[in-house]
C-alpha cells in the first residue's frame, strides 16, 4: 500500500491540496482542534490495493467531549446576528468551490463515484451553504392580530440547542452539508458522525467551515463506528434533536432511542423507487430517463430507480432501448486509470456492497428471471466494478423487486394498464420517489396525485433533486414529519414560540 500522508488537519489553508497525493488523513474536530490517532484504513474501491484515507476510531468519550464543546459554544453562536452566521456559511461555500477539484478527487478515491459526479456533489455542498447562508437575511416568524386590545402577537423560531447528525457514505459531502447548513443558520451547534467509509469528505466540509471563521465548538466531527459513536450521540440527553440519513433498519432503531427520551428525530432512509412507462411515451426518451435514474451514481442513491413497470405496447421497444442505454454505463475508475478517461459509471463503494449486488442479481436469475445485460464475469482485482444490470421476467414479489439493492440493477415488469401500474408502484414498504414516463397530461396529473412517494418525477429520472425545495419520503423511507432541503429544512432545527406583547 502507498503511504505518503498529507494530514488534512495540518494543512494550513488546504487550498493547495493537490489531486496527485496518494493519501490523506482525517481527524476528529472537537472544540476547534483536530484530534485522534488515525488508525482506520479505507481503500479506494476502484483500486482495492490502494489506501485512500486514514481516520480515527472514535469512542463514547470523544462524543462526550464533542457534545460538551458544542453545549458551551452554542449560546454565543445563537446570539450572533443571523446575517453574521450566514456570512460564515457563505464564505465556507465559497471555499468549497475554490477547492472543488481537490475535494472531488478525494471523494472519488474514498467513495468510488465518477469525477463529474463528485465535482457536482462538491458544487452542491457549496450551493447549499450559500443558500442557507443567505437565509440569515430572510425574515422568519409572523405578526398576527390579537383579539385583545393593544396587543400584538408575533411568532419566533428558536434553535433546538445542540443537534446530532448521522450521515451515510453515498453523498459524503452533500448530505453533511444539507443537514449542517440549516442547523447552523438556525443557531444550533452541531456534532456530526460521518459514515465510516467516507470520513474525508465530511472533514473537508468541517475544514471549510473552520477556515471561514466558524467559532470553535460550534461544529464538531467524530469519526468511527455507528454502533459506538452514533449510538452515544443518540443517547446523550444534551442532544436535543438527531437528524439521520441511512438504512431503514438503523434509522428505526435510532427512532426508538430518541422517542424514549422524547427528543426530536428526523429520519431519511431507504427506497425502492418505481417508474411507470406507458404506451404513449417515447421509448428511447423513457429508456434514457430510467437508465439515468438506475445507473447514474452507480445506482447508489436512495432515490435511484430500481423497478420499472411497462405497459404491453411499449415493452419490447423500451427494453431494447434500455439495454442499449445500459451499455454506455461502463464501470471503471472514476478518476481514470493508466491514462484512460474517467469511467462513465463509478465503482461500487465496498466489497460488502459489491457482494450484495452480485447476490441480488444471481438470486433473481436462480429464481427464473432473465438477465438482459449486466452479466458479471469474475473478480474484483481491478476494483469493485459492477456492470449495469437489467432484469426481467420476475414475479412482482421477487426480492429484486421488493428489497433495496443499492446498486446499478433495475427490474422491468409488465403491467396491463395504467391502473395496474400505479398499484404496482404503490405496492411497496418504501415511498421516497416515484416516476412516470408518459405524454398524457391526464395520466401524469393523476399519478402525481395518487403515487405514494415524497417526490414525483414526470418524464425525469427519480434520482436528482434541487436544493431549494422540500425533500423526504413516506412509509418506511422517512419519519414523514419534517422535510429536508429548501426552507422546510429549518423546521426540524427550530421550535416555534408565540409572543403576546401589550402596550
Ligand atoms: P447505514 O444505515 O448503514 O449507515 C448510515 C449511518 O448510520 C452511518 O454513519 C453509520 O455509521 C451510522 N450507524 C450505523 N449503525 C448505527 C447505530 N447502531 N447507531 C447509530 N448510528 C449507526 O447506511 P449506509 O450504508 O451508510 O447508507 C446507505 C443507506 O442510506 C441506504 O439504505 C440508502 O437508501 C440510505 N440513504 C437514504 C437517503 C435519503 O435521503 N432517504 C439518502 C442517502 C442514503
Amino acid at each position: 500500500m502507498t503511504s505518503t500522508a498529507t494530514d488534512l488537519s495540518q494543512t494550513p489553508t488546504h487550498s493547495e491540496t493537490s489531486t496527485d497525493r496518494d493519501l490523506i488523513t482525517a481527524r476528529h474536530l472537537i472544540n476547534g482542534e483536530w484530534l485522534g490517532a488515525a488508525d482506520t484504513e479505507r481503500i479506494n474501491p476502484a483500486r482495492p490495493g490502494e489506501l485512500a484515507v486514514l481516520s480515527p476510531t472514535g469512542t463514547a468519550a470523544d462524543v462526550d467531549a464533542a457534545i460538551s464543546a458544542a453545549t458551551a459554544a452554542q449560546p454565543a453562536w445563537a446570539a450572533l446576528p443571523a446575517p453574521a452566521r450566514g456570512a460564515i456559511l457563505m464564505a465556507a461555500g465559497d471555499l468549497l468551490l475554490s477547492r472543488q477539484a481537490a475535494i472531488a478527487a478525494d471523494l472519488v478515491r474514498e467513495e468510488g463515484k465518477t469525477l463529474a459526479e463528485a465535482k457536482g456533489e462538491v458544487k452542491r455542498a457549496s450551493d447549499v451553504l450559500r443558500f442557507f447562508g443567505s437565509l440569515g437575511w430572510a425574515a422568519t416568524g409572523e405578526v398576527l392580530p390579537s383579539g385583545l386590545p393593544d396587543t400584538t402577537i408575533t411568532t419566533r423560531r428558536e434553535p433546538l440547542g445542540v443537534v446530532g447528525l448521522i450521515t451515510p457514505w453515498n453523498f459524503p459531502i452533500a448530505i453533511p452539508a444539507w443537514k449542517s447548513a440549516p442547523a447552523l443558520i438556525s443557531g444550533n451547534a452541531v456534532v456530526i458522525k460521518p459514515a465510516e467509509l467516507t470520513p474525508l469528505s465530511a472533514t473537508h466540509l468541517a475544514r471549510a467551515l473552520q477556515d471561514a471563521g466558524l467559532p470553535a465548538g460550534v461544529f464538531n466531527v467524530v469519526h468511527g463506528k455507528g454502533r459506538v459513536v452514533g449510538d452515544a450521540l443518540a443517547r446523550d440527553p444534551r442532544i436535543a434533536g438527531l437528524s439521520f440519513t441511512g438504512s431503514t433498519k438503523v434509522g428505526l432503531g435510532l427512532q426508538e432511542i430518541l422517542n424514549a427520551r422524547r427528543a426530536r428525530v428526523q429520519l431519511e432512509m431507504g427506497g425502492k423507487n418505481g417508474v411507470l412507462v406507458l404506451d404513449d411515451a417515447d421509448a428511447r426518451k423513457a429508456a434514457k430517463v430510467v437508465a439515468a435514474g438506475a445507473f447514474g451514481l452507480t445506482g447508489q442513491a436512495c432515490t435511484a430507480t430500481s423497478r420499472v413497470y411497462v405497459t404491453p405496447g411499449i415493452r419490447e421497444e423500451f427494453l431494447a432501448a434500455l439495454v442499449e442505454e445500459a451499455a454506455a454505463y461502463t464501470p471503471g475508475d472514476g478518476l481514470g486509470r493508466d491514462g484512460s478517461s474517467p469511467a462513465a459509471m463509478g465503482a461500487v463503494v465496498s466489497r460488502q456492497q459489491f457482494e450484495q449486488d452480485q447476490a441480488a442479481v444471481r438470486g433473481a436469475v436462480e429464481r427464473g428471471a432473465t438477465l438482459l445485460c449486466g452479466e458479471y464475469d469474475g473478480g474484483t482485482d481491478a476494483g469493485y466494478l459492477f456492470p449495469a444490470a437489467v432484469l426481467t421476467d420476475l414475479p412482482f414479489d421477487d426480492a429484486a423487486v421488493t428489497e433495496e439493492i443499492f446498486g446499478p440493477v433495475v427490474a422491468v415488469l409488465e403491467v396491463p394498464d395504467y391502473e395496474a401500474g400505479l398499484a404496482a408502484v404503490n405496492d411497496s414498504r418504501y415511498g421516497l420517489t416515484a416516476g412516470i414516463c408518459t405524454d398524457s397530461l391526464a395520466f401524469a396529473t393523476d399519478f402525481a396525485a395518487r403515487a405514494q412517494a415524497g417526490v414525483i418525477k414526470v418524464n425525469r429520472p427519480t434520482a436528482g433533486l434541487d436544493l431549494n425545495v422540500p425533500f423526504g419520503g413516506v412509509k418506511d423511507s422517512s419519519t414523514n414529519t419534517f422535510r429536508e432541503q429548501g426552507k422546510s429544512a429549518l423546521d426540524f432545527f427550530t421550535w416555534g414560540k408565540t409572543v403576546y406583547t401589550g402596550v
